[in-house]
């Protein structure tokens, strides 16, 4: 650089939510795709959106020429960005690029979600929250060039209403780290090995940030504190040695904040980071150690994440302040306060939840909340430990509050908790199971199933809407539903399928529906987080000690068993999926309050017994979504999953069948905890990888019941009955007979019944042929 670095500001965020308050953003996206909006009309309400969060972030306490202010802004997805940013665009989406090879905000959409005959980028989580970034493409073919400025157009935007903010952009090494290889890359290419290629392109692209107005700009590396990517961690870690050495070297940059939240560094990436030539350095103290001193750090600004941006808990603020505290031992040229994530997985304000019990609120901080924590913080560090006292003691006090508030901790739950022994844990042998289950259930070979949930039409979403209005009585909504049932029940005895399920229309979310209905949960009217593109979730949060004050689906599944002669399936959303999608109380470990849904979801199953329901699933879809950024973490992490879910299902009797769903193809990842579960039958997502899936469970020795899923149902795309049999054939010719189980590879709910009939009579089709084999 040429000129002095300027200094970092005191206290900062490390982005904000972009959805808007009001999901103003999704709706104009959403508006623009359906043709009602123009491309300005987006481009205008965008730009409103940018100027309110600048205003709103110095409202709350941030400063507005000190770069204190992240520009985060995305109209879709960070790492979309970044990669349109540098051009590496697909080749099959190429055409959609402007004459000089610009690539638009249409052509990035269009990249998104496809265009009919091109599959748009492959979405995946990003890193361990319930958020999904697009990957990239890269290969040794793809060309980069800056291609899009809409970065410095937002700096200079800022600049213009006088603001100097501090653009954020995924860092080079997580760019690479995050992409796959193209289709055209040859074996063993890792988009890695593009580094060196890629780094004059963010060189290029910081001196046209500079050039706008920023004196700083955050490169965002999570990358670096994971052991969970292809690449390993040693190799990110060199990788960004290399990086930040020619990014450093830039002469005409801002000043490099690298951040790498999400978990703590390793000790040889802190060391690599600690001497790069950067000027800042953002770590996650949430979830990790105070780093040890490092001779590097002299002349840097230490960016100390202690204000938890992964969940809604006010938290213990003078906690935070003893950690900054600590910090400032590490003889780093100074500290600053961050968050230690970005906000854009927390809802927007709390100050609208007027609905939620005010003791409980008292308890709670959302992004704006956590942005006036930061703001004392930083008050702290500039004017020292009494210019804060009072705010950390009010904190204090809402902490002890909540420690000792009625609900938090019940002594009932507690006693039943404390006298678990293994046997709660542990069913019957799986061969005695078997039998059991063999004579109460009768079913043919290769029974077809389907994974829970026929398709939400836009009736049953709207009598949701009309009761939640209150223009339907729960009477006649709840009619409404069984018409609804009986109306499932009978399209599936007509298609043939042989174990039925009553479809969930009673849910508007699997995770949200027993939310409401089990204690120690709280329901937000706002509380939105985008989960992808223009998609938001609203989780309820888990604040107190979990019970099911009455049972939840019993009175469902027994109305629709009495339709039939053929086993309804009852329905529940296990443990580990429950908390994942949930904003959990931060005040034990998970391994705990996963016992408690646990004994709640105990108590539905003896109560479905009891009701004449003889098999019984319970969906895990999140299982492999919690595992943990660090492999030292996975073992406790599968005991503590694995172990809820035989506490929730270990009191069946042996007759009665257990099952479970996990969503994703993986399977050989989680091959041990998969078999742990010991459930005596495991659908699993296998369509998309064409079968591959079969051949890890056949590798893998698992015994238990397994339906590999027949076909993909994330696209309205109808299986022809050869190509059901195809695959019916690969899991039959390599698994026993007995094993296998004929079902699509997730729930219906997102697809519209022609498809979904038409599908569904495939399967039953293909299953006959297949059984005609045998
Ligand atoms: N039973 C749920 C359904 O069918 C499972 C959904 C899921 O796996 N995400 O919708
Ligand atoms: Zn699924």
């Amino acid at each position: 650089m040429t000129a002095p670095s300027p200094s970092f500001p005191v206290g900062t965020i490390l982005g904000y939510p972009r959805i808007g308050p009001a999901r103003e953003l999704k709706r104009a996206v959403e508006a623009y795709w359906a043709g009602s909006l123009e491309l300005v009309e987006l481009e205008r309400i965008a730009a409103d959106l940018r100027r309110s969060t600048r205003a709103r972030l110095v409202a709350l306490g941030l400063g507005t020429t000190d770069s204190s202010i992240p520009e985060s802004f995305s109209f879709y997805d960070q790492v979309l960005d970044a990669a349109v940013a540098v051009g590496a665009f697909p080749a099959r989406f190429a055409r959609l690029r402007d004459d000089d090879g610009a690539i638009g905000l249409d052509a990035a959409f269009t990249a998104a979600r496809g265009d009919g005959e091109n599959a748009p980028l492959e979405m995946t989580k990003w890193f361990d929250t319930n958020y999904h970034y697009l990957v990239p493409e890269i290969g040794p073919e793809t060309v980069f060039a800056v291609s899009a400025t809409r970065f410095a157009d937002q700096v200079a935007e800022a600049r213009d209403e006088g603001y100097v903010t501090r653009p954020v952009i995924v860092g080079p090494v997580t760019l690479l780290a995050l992409a796959k290889a193209t289709d055209a890359a040859p074996a063993g290419f890792s988009p890695l090995q593009r580094l060196e290629d890629l780094l004059p392109v963010y060189v290029e692209l910081l001196a046209a940030l500079r050039n706008a107005g920023a004196e700083w700009v955050q490169l965002d590396e999570p990358a670096l504190v994971s052991e969970t990517l292809p690449d390993d961690a040693r190799e990110l870690a060199d990788a960004a040695a290399r990086a930040y050495a020619v990014l450093g070297a830039a002469t005409d940059r801002p000043a490099i904040l690298v951040a790498a939240p999400y978990a703590q560094l390793s000790p040889n990436a802190w060391a690599v980071l600690a001497s790069a030539p950067v000027e800042a350095i953002a770590i996650d103290l949430t979830r990790g150690a105070v780093p040890a001193a490092t001779p590097g750090l002299a002349g840097k600004t230490v960016v100390a994440g202690v204000i938890d941006g992964r969940n809604v808990w006010r938290g213990d603020l003078a906690g935070a302040w003893s950690r900054l505290d600590e910090l400032r031992t590490l003889g780093a040229g100074a500290v600053a306060v961050a968050t230690s994530t970005s906000l854009q997985h927390v809802p927007h304000d709390l100050a609208v939840e007027t609905d939620l019990c005010p003791r409980l609120r008292s308890w709670l901080a959302f992004a704006d909340q956590k942005v006036g924590q930061v703001a004392v913080l930083a008050r702290g560090l500039r004017e020292g430990a009494g210019s804060i006292a009072a705010a950390l003691a009010e904190a204090s006090g809402a902490l002890d509050d909540r420690r000792g508030a009625p609900g938090v901790s019940d002594g009932r739950i507690r006693a039943r908790q404390a006298a678990l022994t293994t046997a709660d844990f542990v069913r019957a042998e799986y061969a005695e199971r078997r039998i059991a289950q063999d004579a109460t259930l009768a079913l043919p070979a290769l029974p077809t199933t389907t994974i829970g949930s026929f398709p939400q039409t836009a009736d049953i979403r709207q009598i949701r809407a009309r009761h939640d209005r209150g223009d339907l009585t729960t009477a006649e909504y709840e009619d409404l539903l069984r018409l609804e049932i009986t109306t499932v029940i009978g399209l599936q005895e007509e298609l043939g399928l042989d174990v039925l399920v009553h479809g969930e229309p009673e849910r508007n979310d699997m995770v949200q529906y027993f939310a409401e209905n089990l204690g120690g949960f709280a329901v937000t009217r706002n509380g939105w987080v985008q989960s992808y593109g223009s998609r938001a979730t609203r989780p309820s949060i888990l604040w107190g000690d979990v019970s099911r004050p009455a049972p939840i689906t019993v009175r469902w599944s027994r109305f629709a068993q009495d339709l039939t002669d053929r086993p309804v399936k009852g329905m529940l959303t296990g443990p580990v999926t429950i908390l994942a999608w949930s904003f959990v109380r931060d005040d034990q470990p998970l391994a705990e309050t996963a016992d408690q849904v646990a004994l709640a979801l105990r108590d539905e199953i003896r109560d479905l017994e009891a009701a004449g329901i003889g098999i019984i699933q319970v969906d895990e879809p999140a299982l492999r979504e919690l595992l943990p950024l660090k492999r030292a973490d996975h073992p406790a992490y599968l005991a503590w999953s694995v172990g809820s879910f035989r506490l929730a299902t270990g009191g069946a009797a042996s007759a009665t069948q257990v099952h479970t769903h996990l969503c994703y193809s993986e399977f050989a990842v989680v091959i041990d905890a998969i078999a742990a579960l010991d459930a005596d039958v495991t659908s699993i997502e296998a369509a998309r990888s064409r079968g591959d899936v079969i051949d890890d469970i056949a590798d893998s020795g698992f015994t238990h019941g397994v339906g590999p899923g027949v076909y993909d149902i994330h696209s309205p795309r109808v299986p022809s009955v050869t190509e059901v049999q195809e695959l019916i054939e690969r899991a039959t010719g390599q698994l026993p007979l007995r094993q296998v189980w004929i079902n699509p590879d997730c729930g219906l709910k997102t697809r519209a019944y022609p498809e979904t009939v038409a599908s569904l009579r495939n399967l039953v089709e293909a299953t006959r042929l297949a059984r005609e084999r045998i």
